[in-house]
């Protein structure tokens, strides 16, 4: 609970309407998309500030009474980072979604942090650029919360993550001051550790982003496997084949089921579904198709539909329709987004539902076949009594069999809450000691997301009711 000296300063740096402490109000503020899975944790209060200004002097006030601050955008992550592990203020930056402005000579984009990924896609598509990292969530997820997450998504094969697109950014740190890094403002050591950070460094407010020119074609061809195993060896033989694709992704049967059951798209009758996306100059695309064409023919597939311009929606409806469709069988889902190497793939896809038998919940797998990055999804309903242990049982398995697979825990989601106890077994000792000098260097006394992503010298707390 906020101490009331507190309570009325943070109104007045934020003005009226803009500081919510009722009950119902953080109830809504008290999880992520992870808490479909069952977790809660109630803010004291939450601060909707309208600039920078309003984010450090707030800032400023809850280094003062140290007084916890968990950044937010718009709550799509999967892993309980935005959520207060120990009360305090979410600062939800969803206000600061206004400014938003491309400079087509230099290729930049700069977006305040609230700004909504799709918003950003939109505006450089216009220009004739592109904005590569996209997550499925594009059309809900914040700018800021891509930079907090590193955020990646299915063109992350041939592009990168967000990291490699931020050129400059405004952050305020943990004693409130507002710092200017990379383009516009000072070199800086902060900058490059922004993407992946998760809040527990700083508040990000604004970004600047460098831009690609537009592929001139694009071309998207959609497989039909009866067997998993040839579908993931898709992966070995375009590679083979000299293709780097700009996305290549895979559905299960349990996915593609789950997208049936639906009714909204029409989905082909296969034990696995590979998408395969090609982008460049038009002559290359053209010649890469038919190389691709064959080489799915070759590994298996029954059918091989290709598709372009506003035409390559219909393949891509059934990988968009996914996650929704996922949480339509069950109430909660525990979204993973492990990565293994791609020579481990078929190890990976075996073992899944075979953690998912021996744990009693149902599990679908989907995701970046190209780059293993693969969303094993454990289906449970919280409500019922054992499902939430054996949800995080069935996660614990696979993440163990990750590991021995050479993977990581999280390819584009984060750590949060949710995988907080497995970092030191993926980094070791030394590794999560880094973090933490790093966390000590920037936020000496740990205001900014407790207990999110790095491990404390004294851990783990018990999720708290609502
Ligand atoms: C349907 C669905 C599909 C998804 N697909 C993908 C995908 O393909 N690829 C992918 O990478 N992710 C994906 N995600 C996960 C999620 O959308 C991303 O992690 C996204 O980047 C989170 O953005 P957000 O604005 O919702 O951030 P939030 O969920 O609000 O916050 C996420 C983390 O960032 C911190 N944070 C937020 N804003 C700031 C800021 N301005 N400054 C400092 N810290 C901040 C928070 O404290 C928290 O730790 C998906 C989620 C859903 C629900």
């Amino acid at each position: 609970m906020l101490d009331r000296r507190v309570r009325r300063r943070l109104e007045n740096q934020v003005g009226p309407g803009h500081l919510r402490t009722a009950a119902a109000d953080l109830a809504a503020y008290a999880y992520d998309a992870y808490g479909a899975a069952g977790e809660r944790r109630l803010p004291d209060a939450v601060a909707f500030p309208a600039d920078t200004d309003e984010v450090s002097r707030i800032v400023q006030v809850c280094a003062e009474h140290d007084v916890p601050i968990v950044p937010r955008g718009a709550g799509t992550g999967y892993v309980a980072g935005a959520v207060a592990t120990r009360g305090g203020v979410v600062l939800n930056l969803t206000r600061m979604r206004h400014g938003l402005s491309l400079d087509r000579e230099a290729a930049r984009i700069r977006a305040d942090a609230g700004v909504i990924t799709a918003d950003l896609h939109h505006l450089a598509a216009a220009a004739g650029l592109y904005y590569p990292p996209d997550p499925g969530s594009a059309t809900t997820s914040t700018i800021g919360g891509n930079v907090a997450t590193n955020a990646a998504g299915s063109h992350a094969l041939r592009y990168g993550t967000t990291a490699d697109y931020i050129v400059g950014a405004t952050a305020v740190t943990a004693d409130g001051r507002v710092r200017r890094l990379g383009e516009g403002g000072a070199a800086s050591d902060l900058l490059p550790l922004l993407p992946g950070s998760e809040g527990t460094l700083a508040v990000v407010t604004d970004v600047v982003l460098r831009l690609l020119p537009a592929p001139a074609a694009r071309v998207t061809l959609s497989a039909a496997f009866d067997d998993l195993a040839k579908a993931c060896a898709c992966v070995a033989a375009l590679s083979d084949a000299g293709i780097v694709p700009a996305a290549l992704e895979l559905l299960d049967s349990a996915a593609l089921r789950a997208v049936a059951e639906t009714g909204t798209v029409t989905v082909p009758a296969a034990e696995a579904l590979v998408l395969v996306e090609l982008e460049g100059d038009e002559a290359v695309v053209a010649a890469e198709r038919e190389t691709v064409r064959t080489t799915l023919e070759k590994a298996g597939a029954s059918i091989v539909d290709s598709a372009s311009g506003a035409d390559a929606h219909r393949l891509w409806a059934v990988r968009k329709a996914v996650s929704a469709a996922v949480a339509t069988l069950m109430i909660g889902k525990v979204n993973e987004d492990v990565v293994v190497p791609r020579d481990r793939i078929n190890e990976l896809v075996a073992e899944a539902p075979l953690i998912g038998d021996r744990h009693e919940v149902p599990v679908v797998t989907f995701g970046h076949l190209g780059d293993g990055n693969l969303h094993v999804t454990f289906l449970i309903d919280p409500r019922r009594p054992g499902d939430r242990r054996r949800g995080d049982a069935a996660a614990a398995d696979l993440f163990d069999l990750v590991l021995r697979l050479g993977g990581s825990l999280t390819g584009e989601h984060g750590v949060g809450t949710a995988k907080l106890g497995w970092v030191e077994r993926q980094l070791g000792a030394a590794g999560v000691e880094m973090m933490r000098r790093i966390k000590e260097h920037y936020d000496p006394r740990g205001i900014l997301n407790p207990g999110i992503k790095v491990p404390g010298r004294v851990e783990a707390l018990e999720p708290a009711a609502v």
